[in-house]
C-alpha cells in the first residue's frame, strides 16, 4: 500500500471497477516533478503489459487529470506515445459507434457512439501546450479516457441492449470487489477517499 504523501511508482497496479477512484472526478495538476514523470513511465508499462491502448490516472488509482495514449499498443512505437495533462476537448464534430473495452473492465467489451472528431487541447510532460486534430482511433481513445478523469466509464454510455449485453459480467466484477473488500485487500471508502484527497495536495 503506498505512503499518503508519495507514490512508489512500482507498485502502480490498474485498479478494476467498481473501484471508488474510478469514480473520482480529478483535478488538474499544477506542478510535475520527476516522480510524476516515473508514474507516467509505469502507466506506459502497466498499458503495455495489459495491450491497451489508453490508461488514465484513475486507473491506477491516483486523481490527477492525466492520461497516457498509444494507439499502436507497441512499446517500440515510441513516436505514438503520447501523455496528455489537464485535457480538455475544445470542438467534437460528427458521430460515429464502435466497440470498445476499458483496462478496469478487462473482457468486457460494447457499443459506444460518440464524437468522431475532436479538437484535443492538452500539455505533455514538457510543458508544452498541444491543440490536436483527432479522428478515428485516436479521437476515441482519448475521449474514453478523458471520461475517465471526469469518473465516467464506457459502460455508462452503452445503449440498453448493450447495457443488457453486459449485466452478468458487470455484475461478476462487483461480487468479486466485494470479496476483496472483505477480505481486506482493498481499503474502505474512506481511506481511498483521504488517500486521494493527500496526493491532490501535493500536485493540484
Ligand atoms: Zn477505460
Amino acid at each position: 500500500m503506498s505512503t499518503p504523501l508519495s507514490v512508489e511508482p512500482s507498485s502502480l497496479r490498474i485498479v478494476q471497477y467498481p473501484h471508488p477512484t474510478l469514480r473520482h472526478v480529478s483535478k488538474p495538476l499544477r506542478r510535475v516533478d520527476p516522480e510524476l514523470r516515473a508514474i507516467v513511465r509505469s502507466m506506459f508499462e502497466l498499458m503495455y503489459a495489459a495491450s491497451g491502448v489508453g490508461l488514465a490516472a484513475n486507473q491506477v488509482d491516483l486523481p490527477y487529470r492525466l492520461f497516457v495514449i498509444n494507439t499502436k499498443s507497441d512499446p517500440e512505437a515510441v513516436e505514438d506515445e503520447h501523455v496528455f495533462i489537464n485535457p480538455v476537448i475544445t470542438s467534437r464534430k460528427g458521430m460515429a459507434e464502435a466497440e470498445e473495452g476499458c483496462l478496469s473492465l478487462p473482457g468486457i467489451y460494447g457499443q459506444v457512439k460518440r464524437p468522431e472528431r475532436v479538437t484535443l487541447n492538452a500539455f505533455n510532460l514538457s510543458g508544452e501546450e498541444l491543440n490536436l486534430q483527432l479522428e478515428g482511433l485516436f479521437a476515441r481513445a482519448v475521449q474514453h479516457e478523458l471520461d475517465h478523469l471526469d469518473g465516467i466509464l464506457f459502460i455508462d454510455r452503452l445503449s440498453p441492449t448493450g447495457e443488457m449485453a453486459v449485466k452478468e459480467a458487470v455484475e461478476d466484477f462487483e461480487s468479486q470487489f466485494a470479496g476483496q473488500r472483505e477480505r481486506g485487500e482493498i481499503p474502505d471508502d474512506e481511506t481511498i477517499a483521504k488517500r486521494l484527497t493527500e496526493l491532490e495536495k501535493l500536485r493540484t
